[in-house]
């Protein structure tokens, strides 16, 4: 893999995406262990119930500057979530979410362990920023 194919983690459901999470009863994304690739039935299905962005994280390759979340060097949805997360709200953990993308995830290559520590509380349909 070149150095500069990165992952979003935040993309939007289209066929070909990686399923990365899915939001739980407590509004965090629980994230997949093994990476499952959606198709047209997939999205067809999921759009039936509202926007599958709302519900469910998908992954696919970043764009970079074809973005609008793009700064020019960097994916700037990471620096906003934790801009706007305080500590106290950061979930604590001893371990890391387990991740079927983290070899190659933007967020992860940006800001490290930090980034995973508050991925869960991500919805892409929220502008993909951090529940308030
Ligand atoms: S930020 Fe961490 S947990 Fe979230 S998708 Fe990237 S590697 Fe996975």
């Amino acid at each position: 893999m070149n150095e500069d194919d990165k992952t979003c983690p935040s993309a939007r459901a289209a066929p070909g995406a990686i399923l990365l999470g899915i939001k739980g009863a407590d509004g965090r994304i629980k994230h997949m262990r093994t990476p499952m690739v959606v198709d047209d039935n997939f999205v067809e299905a999921a759009s039936a119930h509202g926007t599958p962005e709302a519900r469910m994280r998908f992954a696919s390759p970043c764009q970079t500057k074809g973005c609008a979340q793009w700064t020019g060097t960097r994916c700037g949805v990471i620096d906003n979530v934790l801009k706007h997360l305080t500590v106290a709200r950061t979930p604590q953990r001893d371990t890391l979410p387990a991740c079927a993308i983290r070899a190659s995830c933007r967020w992860f290559d940006q800001t490290g362990e930090t980034a995973c520590f508050a991925c869960e509380l991500v919805v892409t349909d929220q502008s993909a920023i951090a529940a308030e």
